[in-house]
Protein backbone atom coordinates (compact mmCIF):
# COMPACT_ATOMS: atom_id res chain seq x y z
CA UNK A 1 0.00 0.00 0.00
CA UNK A 2 1.11 3.23 -1.22
CA UNK A 3 -1.20 5.40 0.41
CA UNK A 4 -0.70 8.57 2.09
CA UNK A 5 -2.78 8.14 4.87
CA UNK A 6 -3.08 4.87 7.23
CA UNK A 7 -6.76 3.84 7.00
CA UNK A 8 -8.54 4.97 2.94
CA UNK A 9 -9.48 8.01 2.49
CA UNK A 10 -12.97 9.46 3.21
CA UNK A 11 -14.32 10.62 -0.34
CA UNK A 12 -16.89 13.59 -0.23
CA UNK A 13 -16.10 14.13 -4.38
CA UNK A 14 -18.84 11.94 -5.66
CA UNK A 15 -17.73 9.87 -7.61
CA UNK A 16 -15.73 8.39 -7.79
CA UNK A 17 -16.98 8.34 -3.48
CA UNK A 18 -16.23 6.16 -0.71
CA UNK A 19 -18.06 2.58 -1.12
CA UNK A 20 -19.14 0.13 1.47
CA UNK A 21 -16.44 -2.85 1.94
CA UNK A 22 -18.92 -5.44 1.04
CA UNK A 23 -18.55 -3.28 -2.34
CA UNK A 24 -14.92 -3.60 -2.88
CA UNK A 25 -14.82 -7.55 -1.70
CA UNK A 26 -17.55 -8.34 -4.55
CA UNK A 27 -14.41 -7.65 -6.72
CA UNK A 28 -12.24 -9.58 -5.51
CA UNK A 29 -12.93 -12.79 -8.29
CA UNK A 30 -12.61 -13.35 -11.80
CA UNK A 31 -16.23 -13.57 -14.28
CA UNK A 32 -15.45 -15.55 -17.77
CA UNK A 33 -17.93 -12.56 -19.54
CA UNK A 34 -19.65 -15.26 -21.91
CA UNK A 35 -20.13 -17.71 -18.66
CA UNK A 36 -23.99 -18.49 -17.67
CA UNK A 37 -22.58 -17.10 -14.15
CA UNK A 38 -22.18 -13.55 -15.17
CA UNK A 39 -24.99 -13.68 -17.99
CA UNK A 40 -27.16 -14.11 -15.03
CA UNK A 41 -25.12 -11.11 -12.94
CA UNK A 42 -25.78 -9.04 -15.90
CA UNK A 43 -29.94 -9.89 -15.98
CA UNK A 44 -29.94 -9.25 -12.07
CA UNK A 45 -27.97 -5.65 -12.88
CA UNK A 46 -30.46 -4.70 -15.78
CA UNK A 47 -33.77 -6.13 -13.50
CA UNK A 48 -32.13 -4.00 -10.27
CA UNK A 49 -31.73 -0.83 -12.21
CA UNK A 50 -35.42 -0.46 -13.80
CA UNK A 51 -36.71 -1.09 -10.65
CA UNK A 52 -35.03 1.76 -8.87
CA UNK A 53 -36.90 3.61 -11.20
CA UNK A 54 -40.03 1.70 -11.37
CA UNK A 55 -39.57 1.05 -15.25
CA UNK A 56 -39.55 -2.93 -15.48
CA UNK A 57 -42.99 -2.52 -17.96
CA UNK A 58 -41.97 0.52 -20.32
CA UNK A 59 -38.53 0.73 -20.07
CA UNK A 60 -34.69 -0.75 -21.07
CA UNK A 61 -32.00 -0.71 -18.99
CA UNK A 62 -29.13 -0.25 -20.85
CA UNK A 63 -25.73 -0.35 -19.48
CA UNK A 64 -22.70 0.85 -21.15
CA UNK A 65 -18.40 0.57 -19.97
CA UNK A 66 -17.20 3.69 -19.12
CA UNK A 67 -17.76 6.97 -17.32
CA UNK A 68 -21.12 8.61 -16.60
CA UNK A 69 -20.32 11.33 -19.94
CA UNK A 70 -20.03 8.13 -21.81
CA UNK A 71 -23.67 6.96 -21.39
CA UNK A 72 -24.89 10.49 -21.96
CA UNK A 73 -23.06 10.82 -25.45
CA UNK A 74 -24.36 7.41 -26.40
CA UNK A 75 -27.89 8.31 -25.63
CA UNK A 76 -27.99 11.87 -27.25
CA UNK A 77 -26.41 9.80 -29.98
CA UNK A 78 -28.81 7.41 -30.07
CA UNK A 79 -32.20 9.10 -29.91
CA UNK A 80 -31.74 12.57 -31.34
CA UNK A 81 -32.04 11.61 -35.13
CA UNK A 82 -31.37 13.63 -38.37
CA UNK A 83 -34.68 15.20 -38.20
CA UNK A 84 -34.76 15.93 -34.63
CA UNK A 85 -34.15 18.87 -32.70
CA UNK A 86 -32.73 18.95 -28.72
CA UNK A 87 -33.60 21.40 -26.48
CA UNK A 88 -30.66 21.56 -23.89
CA UNK A 89 -31.71 23.68 -20.37
CA UNK A 90 -28.70 24.69 -18.68
CA UNK A 91 -27.50 26.20 -15.08
CA UNK A 92 -24.43 24.44 -14.96
CA UNK A 93 -21.42 22.95 -15.90
CA UNK A 94 -23.19 19.64 -16.72
CA UNK A 95 -26.41 21.01 -18.80
CA UNK A 96 -23.27 22.88 -21.11
CA UNK A 97 -21.60 19.19 -21.46
CA UNK A 98 -24.92 17.62 -22.78
CA UNK A 99 -25.12 20.95 -25.06
CA UNK A 100 -21.56 20.42 -26.96
CA UNK A 101 -22.23 16.54 -26.84
CA UNK A 102 -24.69 17.22 -29.22
CA UNK A 103 -22.73 19.79 -31.15
CA UNK A 104 -19.73 17.81 -31.81
CA UNK A 105 -22.52 14.77 -32.79
CA UNK A 106 -23.48 17.15 -35.45
CA UNK A 107 -27.03 17.18 -34.30
CA UNK A 108 -29.86 19.97 -34.13
CA UNK A 109 -29.42 21.54 -30.96
CA UNK A 110 -30.19 24.55 -28.81
CA UNK A 111 -30.47 25.83 -25.28
CA UNK A 112 -32.24 27.55 -22.32
CA UNK A 113 -29.89 28.97 -19.83
CA UNK A 114 -30.40 30.09 -16.41
CA UNK A 115 -27.97 31.16 -13.72
CA UNK A 116 -25.82 28.53 -11.88
CA UNK A 117 -27.60 29.62 -8.59
CA UNK A 118 -30.93 29.40 -10.06
CA UNK A 119 -33.10 26.39 -11.20
CA UNK A 120 -34.61 25.53 -14.26
CA UNK A 121 -38.73 27.79 -15.18
CA UNK A 122 -40.96 25.35 -16.39
CA UNK A 123 -42.88 28.06 -17.93
CA UNK A 124 -39.89 29.13 -19.34
CA UNK A 125 -39.74 25.60 -21.22
CA UNK A 126 -43.20 25.96 -22.51
CA UNK A 127 -42.56 29.34 -23.58
CA UNK A 128 -39.70 27.93 -25.78
CA UNK A 129 -41.19 24.94 -27.27
CA UNK A 130 -44.05 27.03 -28.27
CA UNK A 131 -41.68 29.14 -30.13
CA UNK A 132 -39.77 26.67 -31.52
CA UNK A 133 -42.04 23.98 -32.84
CA UNK A 134 -38.92 22.26 -34.52
CA UNK A 135 -37.49 20.37 -31.09
CA UNK A 136 -38.54 17.35 -30.50
CA UNK A 137 -36.44 16.42 -27.60
CA UNK A 138 -35.87 18.11 -24.17
CA UNK A 139 -32.90 17.35 -21.77
CA UNK A 140 -32.64 18.18 -18.27
CA UNK A 141 -29.80 17.78 -15.57
CA UNK A 142 -31.70 16.51 -12.75
CA UNK A 143 -29.27 17.23 -9.38
CA UNK A 144 -26.42 19.87 -11.46
CA UNK A 145 -23.80 19.25 -9.60
CA UNK A 146 -21.65 22.13 -10.40
CA UNK A 147 -23.72 23.65 -7.57
CA UNK A 148 -25.81 20.96 -5.71
CA UNK A 149 -28.81 22.61 -6.93
CA UNK A 150 -32.19 20.65 -7.55
CA UNK A 151 -34.23 21.03 -10.97
CA UNK A 152 -37.72 20.99 -11.07
CA UNK A 153 -37.85 17.83 -13.41
CA UNK A 154 -41.16 16.50 -12.74
CA UNK A 155 -42.58 19.57 -13.66
CA UNK A 156 -40.73 19.86 -16.89
CA UNK A 157 -41.32 16.34 -17.63
CA UNK A 158 -45.37 17.32 -17.46
CA UNK A 159 -44.64 20.52 -20.05
CA UNK A 160 -42.22 18.28 -22.53
CA UNK A 161 -45.37 15.51 -22.31
CA UNK A 162 -47.75 18.06 -22.75
CA UNK A 163 -46.15 19.52 -26.06
CA UNK A 164 -46.02 15.77 -27.22
CA UNK A 165 -41.69 16.29 -26.77
CA UNK A 166 -39.23 12.92 -25.49
CA UNK A 167 -38.15 13.69 -22.21
CA UNK A 168 -34.76 12.89 -21.60
CA UNK A 169 -32.91 13.21 -17.78
CA UNK A 170 -29.34 13.34 -17.17
CA UNK A 171 -29.66 11.99 -13.45
CA UNK A 172 -25.88 10.86 -12.57
CA UNK A 173 -25.97 12.64 -9.36
CA UNK A 174 -29.65 11.89 -7.95
CA UNK A 175 -30.00 8.25 -9.36
CA UNK A 176 -30.91 6.19 -6.34
CA UNK A 177 -31.41 8.81 -3.98
CA UNK A 178 -34.02 11.80 -5.41
CA UNK A 179 -37.13 10.03 -6.45
CA UNK A 180 -37.05 8.95 -9.85
CA UNK A 181 -40.49 6.83 -11.48
CA UNK A 182 -40.62 6.54 -14.65
CA UNK A 183 -44.14 4.94 -14.28
CA UNK A 184 -45.83 8.10 -13.34
CA UNK A 185 -43.87 10.87 -14.70
CA UNK A 186 -42.96 10.61 -18.81
CA UNK A 187 -39.88 10.59 -18.69
CA UNK A 188 -38.07 8.52 -21.80
CA UNK A 189 -34.66 8.20 -20.98
CA UNK A 190 -32.63 8.56 -17.57
CA UNK A 191 -29.01 8.63 -17.62
CA UNK A 192 -26.72 7.52 -14.53
CA UNK A 193 -23.80 6.20 -13.37
CA UNK A 194 -22.67 3.22 -11.20
CA UNK A 195 -20.71 5.53 -9.26
CA UNK A 196 -22.40 7.89 -7.34
CA UNK A 197 -25.97 7.68 -5.17
CA UNK A 198 -25.75 3.61 -6.32
CA UNK A 199 -22.63 3.33 -4.19
CA UNK A 200 -21.03 1.57 -6.79
CA UNK A 201 -17.31 1.83 -8.14
CA UNK A 202 -16.64 3.59 -11.13
CA UNK A 203 -16.74 2.22 -14.72
CA UNK A 204 -19.76 1.76 -16.08
CA UNK A 205 -23.23 4.35 -17.09
CA UNK A 206 -26.26 3.26 -17.71
CA UNK A 207 -29.04 4.60 -19.57
CA UNK A 208 -32.69 3.54 -19.01
CA UNK A 209 -34.98 4.20 -21.95
CA UNK A 210 -38.55 4.17 -23.15
CA UNK A 211 -38.51 0.74 -25.43
CA UNK A 212 -40.94 2.43 -27.92
CA UNK A 213 -38.27 5.41 -28.18
CA UNK A 214 -35.78 2.92 -28.46
CA UNK A 215 -37.28 0.74 -30.72
CA UNK A 216 -37.57 4.17 -32.87
CA UNK A 217 -33.99 5.05 -33.31
CA UNK A 218 -32.45 1.92 -34.87
CA UNK A 219 -29.84 3.75 -37.22
CA UNK A 220 -29.84 7.17 -35.73
CA UNK A 221 -26.46 6.54 -34.48
CA UNK A 222 -23.36 6.44 -36.85
CA UNK A 223 -21.02 5.20 -33.68
CA UNK A 224 -20.84 1.35 -33.00
CA UNK A 225 -19.44 1.44 -29.86
CA UNK A 226 -21.77 4.01 -28.54
CA UNK A 227 -25.40 2.36 -30.34
CA UNK A 228 -27.87 2.20 -27.81
CA UNK A 229 -30.16 0.06 -30.02
CA UNK A 230 -26.87 -2.38 -30.87
CA UNK A 231 -25.80 -2.50 -27.18
CA UNK A 232 -29.33 -3.30 -26.22
CA UNK A 233 -30.04 -5.95 -28.63
CA UNK A 234 -26.82 -7.87 -27.86
CA UNK A 235 -28.39 -7.89 -24.06
CA UNK A 236 -31.81 -9.00 -25.40
CA UNK A 237 -30.15 -11.75 -27.90
CA UNK A 238 -28.39 -13.95 -25.73
CA UNK A 239 -27.69 -11.58 -22.52
CA UNK A 240 -24.23 -10.55 -22.97
CA UNK A 241 -22.42 -7.38 -23.60
CA UNK A 242 -21.18 -7.11 -27.12
CA UNK A 243 -17.57 -6.32 -26.00
CA UNK A 244 -15.85 -6.36 -23.10
CA UNK A 245 -17.62 -5.71 -20.02
CA UNK A 246 -15.91 -4.32 -16.61
CA UNK A 247 -16.92 -7.90 -15.00
CA UNK A 248 -15.77 -6.63 -11.39
CA UNK A 249 -17.47 -3.19 -11.68
CA UNK A 250 -20.87 -5.13 -12.75
CA UNK A 251 -20.35 -7.33 -9.88
CA UNK A 252 -19.63 -4.44 -7.42
CA UNK A 253 -22.48 -2.34 -9.21
CA UNK A 254 -25.34 -5.41 -8.63
CA UNK A 255 -23.59 -5.87 -4.86
CA UNK A 256 -24.16 -2.26 -4.37
CA UNK A 257 -28.01 -2.91 -6.05
CA UNK A 258 -28.32 -5.64 -3.61
CA UNK A 259 -27.23 -3.20 -0.52
CA UNK A 260 -29.75 -0.52 -1.49
CA UNK A 261 -32.50 -2.86 -1.42
CA UNK A 262 -31.46 -3.83 2.05
CA UNK A 263 -31.15 -0.64 3.39
CA UNK A 264 -35.05 0.31 2.16
CA UNK A 265 -34.50 1.20 -0.82
CA UNK A 266 -33.91 4.97 -2.21
CA UNK A 267 -36.22 6.39 0.53
CA UNK A 268 -33.86 5.22 3.04
CA UNK A 269 -31.18 6.58 1.14
CA UNK A 270 -32.39 9.66 0.57
CA UNK A 271 -33.25 10.20 4.52
CA UNK A 272 -29.57 8.97 5.43
CA UNK A 273 -28.08 11.86 2.96
CA UNK A 274 -30.36 14.26 4.10
CA UNK A 275 -29.17 13.79 7.24
CA UNK A 276 -26.17 13.93 6.37
CA UNK A 277 -26.29 17.36 4.44
CA UNK A 278 -27.99 18.81 7.89
CA UNK A 279 -24.99 17.81 10.04
CA UNK A 280 -22.47 19.03 7.12
CA UNK A 281 -24.48 22.54 6.24
CA UNK A 282 -25.21 23.02 10.06
CA UNK A 283 -21.96 22.46 11.32
CA UNK A 284 -20.24 24.88 8.36
CA UNK A 285 -22.74 27.62 9.40
CA UNK A 286 -21.46 27.09 12.63
CA UNK A 287 -17.77 27.37 11.99
CA UNK A 288 -18.91 30.57 9.65
CA UNK A 289 -18.95 28.96 6.23
CA UNK A 290 -21.92 30.14 3.63
CA UNK A 291 -23.98 28.14 1.25
CA UNK A 292 -23.81 29.11 -1.67
CA UNK A 293 -27.07 27.93 -2.96
CA UNK A 294 -30.55 29.22 -1.05
CA UNK A 295 -31.33 26.23 1.15
CA UNK A 296 -35.08 25.73 -1.09
CA UNK A 297 -32.35 24.83 -4.30
CA UNK A 298 -29.98 23.00 -2.02
CA UNK A 299 -30.54 18.97 -2.96
CA UNK A 300 -28.93 16.52 -0.08
CA UNK A 301 -26.15 15.64 -2.64
CA UNK A 302 -23.01 18.04 -2.87
CA UNK A 303 -22.99 21.37 -1.09
CA UNK A 304 -21.10 24.08 -2.67
CA UNK A 305 -19.59 26.36 -0.33
CA UNK A 306 -18.25 30.10 -0.54
CA UNK A 307 -14.52 30.37 0.28
CA UNK A 308 -14.22 32.78 3.42
CA UNK A 309 -12.90 36.31 2.63
CA UNK A 310 -10.55 35.44 6.30
CA UNK A 311 -7.29 35.72 5.83
CA UNK A 312 -6.26 32.26 7.27
CA UNK A 313 -7.99 30.44 4.11
CA UNK A 314 -6.61 29.61 1.44
CA UNK A 315 -7.73 26.67 -0.61
CA UNK A 316 -4.77 24.20 -1.57
CA UNK A 317 -3.52 24.74 2.57
CA UNK A 318 -7.28 23.70 3.37
CA UNK A 319 -7.34 21.23 1.08
CA UNK A 320 -4.10 19.33 2.02
CA UNK A 321 -4.58 19.22 5.63
CA UNK A 322 -7.68 18.15 5.39
CA UNK A 323 -6.25 15.04 3.21
CA UNK A 324 -3.79 14.54 5.84
CA UNK A 325 -6.67 13.79 7.83
CA UNK A 326 -7.74 11.33 5.49
CA UNK A 327 -10.63 13.56 4.00
CA UNK A 328 -11.04 14.53 0.21
CA UNK A 329 -13.29 17.89 -0.90
CA UNK A 330 -13.45 19.22 -4.24
CA UNK A 331 -12.83 22.10 -5.67
CA UNK A 332 -15.58 24.04 -7.14
CA UNK A 333 -16.64 24.43 -10.32
CA UNK A 334 -18.12 27.44 -10.88
CA UNK A 335 -17.50 30.20 -13.44
CA UNK A 336 -18.47 33.30 -11.19
CA UNK A 337 -17.38 32.53 -7.77
CA UNK A 338 -14.84 31.95 -5.74
CA UNK A 339 -16.01 28.46 -4.11
CA UNK A 340 -15.26 25.04 -2.92
CA UNK A 341 -17.87 21.66 -2.46
CA UNK A 342 -18.53 18.33 -0.10
CA UNK A 343 -20.05 15.68 -0.82
CA UNK A 344 -23.14 14.00 0.99
CA UNK A 345 -22.92 10.80 -0.50
CA UNK A 346 -21.42 7.38 -0.23
CA UNK A 347 -21.30 4.88 1.90
CA UNK A 348 -21.11 7.86 4.83
CA UNK A 349 -23.15 8.08 7.94
CA UNK A 350 -23.83 11.84 10.12
CA UNK A 351 -20.92 10.55 12.20
CA UNK A 352 -18.62 10.74 9.28
CA UNK A 353 -19.20 14.44 9.11
CA UNK A 354 -19.24 15.04 12.81
CA UNK A 355 -15.87 13.87 12.34
CA UNK A 356 -15.11 16.30 9.31
CA UNK A 357 -16.04 18.70 11.12
CA UNK A 358 -13.92 18.19 14.11
CA UNK A 359 -11.17 18.02 11.36
CA UNK A 360 -12.33 21.49 9.57
CA UNK A 361 -12.17 23.34 13.23
CA UNK A 362 -9.02 22.02 13.70
CA UNK A 363 -7.30 23.63 10.82
CA UNK A 364 -8.86 26.89 10.80
CA UNK A 365 -7.83 26.95 14.43
CA UNK A 366 -4.36 26.05 13.13
CA UNK A 367 -3.93 28.42 10.15
CA UNK A 368 -5.41 31.16 11.65
CA UNK A 369 -2.96 30.90 14.36
CA UNK A 370 -0.11 33.64 14.45
CA UNK A 371 2.60 31.79 13.10
CA UNK A 372 5.55 31.47 15.51
CA UNK A 373 9.33 32.47 14.05
CA UNK A 374 11.56 29.15 14.06
CA UNK A 375 13.89 31.06 17.00
CA UNK A 376 14.36 28.42 19.58
CA UNK A 377 17.95 28.40 19.35
CA UNK A 378 18.33 29.71 23.23
C1 LIG B 1 -20.88 12.91 -12.61
C2 LIG B 1 -21.82 13.53 -13.56
C3 LIG B 1 -21.76 13.26 -14.94
C4 LIG B 1 -20.73 12.34 -15.57
O1 LIG B 1 -19.43 12.62 -15.25
P1 LIG B 1 -18.28 11.55 -15.50
O2 LIG B 1 -17.07 12.24 -14.96
O3 LIG B 1 -18.18 11.29 -16.95
O4 LIG B 1 -18.66 10.31 -14.75
C5 LIG B 1 -22.72 13.81 -15.75
N1 LIG B 1 -23.69 14.59 -15.25
C6 LIG B 1 -23.78 14.87 -13.94
C7 LIG B 1 -24.90 15.73 -13.45
C8 LIG B 1 -22.84 14.36 -13.05
O5 LIG B 1 -22.94 14.64 -11.73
Amino acid sequence: MNDRSPSPPILLTPGPLTTDPAVRQAMQRDWGSRDTAFIALTTELRRRLLDVANGRASHAAVPLQGSGTFIVEATIGTLIGPDDRLLVLINGAYGERMLSIAGRLGKSATALRWPENQAVVPAEVEARLRADPAITHVAIVHCETTTGLLNPMEEVATVAARHGKAFLVDAMSSFGSLPIDVAATPITAVMASSNKCLEGVPGLGFSLIEKRALEAAAGNNPSLAFDLCAQNKGFETNGQWRFTPPVQVVAALVEALRLLEAEGGTAARLARYRANCKVLCDGMAALGFSLYLPPSLQAPIIATFHQPAAPWFAFKAFYDRLAERGFLIYPGKLSKADTFRIGCIGALVPADFDRLLVAIRAIRDELSAPVREVADAS
